[in-house]
């Protein structure tokens, strides 16, 4: 009886409606959202009265229930694919969208985007043109290939080089290098799909010459290796290089190909970081073909790059299911900025945010960790406690798996907080705050953020220690 009573007091949907809290939300939120919120404001409250729950007056009152669902409709209406804080300093962070773009790239986009383009249009021949002529010189200037093709993403490039190549006829990889990469790629599902025969040779650890030499027959159609980019094997190991495959593939005359994966345009042993092969150094070996991520070392958007000797690669776009991975406008607009970035290779160091955060000095990372945590100490919150101590990043996208440059962490408590119950807090923040959880620490590596992330971090954690 009593619930039946204080179920009564309920507001109805339509006074709810009326409400200034609900009414100030037009008309940025779409009315829609706004009942849908109401109503499910009002079901969530009647449920638990009618479980018996404990629902206090003030909870059943106008005023309260119009903010509850003022503030539903606002996470309603709130994008879904929305900004992160990164403070994990893994730099190309799949989860978190691989490659920020540079700043170039970004205007590029909008330029292209929000104007009519001559994507397709020849505009000497006043007639209809290819979409890929506009990264292809560049690519080819940058990387010395003879042709390019550039696709929605490396899986792509690789399936469509397999098929375009092998399709119905044998591959022959190293054992050692039959790779998975996160989120569902693996080297011989790929194969599989592509209709192309998987020839397995060597042992996991070692693989020789001679057992390429020896999977070779009349239905061989392509030689292939795999750059083991995400994991590394130590101790008794043997990968035959590049310059032999295409020895051998010369002897036989077949096709030699090499999916780098990350595909870098950088020698990043330079800064300190393990020797990867270049995509120059991977063409100048004698590939016919390489394939590559756009979004990985290189720095740019989503993308799938397919560079090598103009025969395969004209091969490869005239196959009809290059039509289905045909790369968009975006992606061809953003790409073409990052490399025109490379031709000056300190202004790619400098503006292509990726290479920036992978290559910055530790220096910069401690004066930037410790002005952080001076502007924490600032707020003067009695429950925060602030310090900075070592530790390593990581470059992240499957790239440099042992490569763990040296950075300077934040760690963070606050009294009354456990370490998880804080970091849980963080990633519910608006924007949410991707932290690190180590050895029961919260910490923050200032080597991935952005913008005015500091600004934000420092809000939230106003926020969550006052
Ligand atoms: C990452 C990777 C891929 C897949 O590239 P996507 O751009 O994610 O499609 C393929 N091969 C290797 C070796 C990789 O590292």
């Amino acid at each position: 009886m009593a619930e039946q009573k204080r179920l009564a007091r309920l507001p109805k949907v339509d006074q709810l409606l009326e409400h200034p809290s609900l009414q100030q939300l037009r008309p940025e939120v779409a009315r829609p959202l706004i009942l849908s919120a109401a109503r499910q404001t009002l079901d969530g409250l009647r449920a638990r009265l009618l479980d018996g729950q404990e629902v206090t007056d003030e909870e059943l009152g106008g005023e309260a229930v119009a903010l509850a669902a003022a503030s539903l409709a606002r996470r309603l209406a709130a994008p879904s694919l929305q900004r992160v804080v990164n403070a994990t300093g893994v730099v190309v962070h799949t989860n978190l969208g691989r490659s920020l773009l540079a700043r170039r790239a970004l205007e590029r986009l909008i330029e292209i985007n929000c104007t009519y383009s001559n994507l397709e249009y020849d505009l000497a021949a006043g007639a209809r043109g290819s979409r890929y002529v506009h990264v292809d010189r560049i690519l080819c200037e940058l990387t010395g290939a003879e042709a390019s093709l550039v696709v929605n993403n490396n899986a792509a490039a690789v399936l469509l080089s397999l098929q375009t190549l092998a399709a119905g006829r044998e591959v022959v990889v190293s054992r050692g290098q039959l790779v998975e990469i996160g989120g569902s790629f693996r080297i011989p599902d790929v194969m599989a799909r592509s209709g192309a025969i998987l020839r397995e040779v060597g042992a996991t650890n070692k693989t020789h010459l001679h057992d390429y030499e020896g999977a070779i027959t009349s239905n061989t159609a392509l030689l292939l290796k795999v750059h083991t980019s995400n994991f590394a094997v130590v101790g008794f190991h043997k990968e035959v290089p590049l310059q032999e495959l295409r020895e051998l593939g010369d002897r036989y005359h077949l096709p030699v190909m090499e999916d780098l994966g990350s595909g870098s345009l950088v020698d990043y042993s330079r800064y300190g970081l393990p020797k990867e092969p270049t995509v120059q150094e991977a063409l100048a070996d004698g590939a016919d073909l390489v394939t590559f991520s756009g979004d990985k070392l290189l720095g740019g958007p989503q993308a799938g790059i397919i560079l090598g000797k103009a025969e395969f690669v004209e091969r490869c776009r005239k196959n009809p299911t290059n039509r289905a991975l045909r790369v968009d406008k975006l992606t061809l607009g953003a790409l073409e900025a990052t490399l025109e970035l490379y031709r000056d290779p300190a202004k790619a160091l400098a503006e292509i945010p990726t290479l920036a955060m992978i290559t910055v000095p530790y220096e910069r990372l401690r004066e930037r960790a410790n002005r952080l945590a001076a502007r924490l100490k600032k707020l003067g919150l009695e429950r925060l406690e602030v310090s900075t101590v070592e530790g390593v990043s990581r470059v992240g996208g499957g790239a440099m798996p042992l490569a763990a440059p040296r950075t300077r962490l934040l760690r963070l408590a606050v009294k009354g907080l456990s370490a998880t119950r804080l970091e849980q807090a963080l990633r519910a923040g608006d924007p949410p705050i991707i932290c690190r959880l180590e050895d029961g620490h919260l910490l923050m590596d200032v080597r991935t953020l952005v913008a005015d992330d500091a600004a934000v971090i420092a809000k939230a954690l106003a926020a969550l220690a006052a």
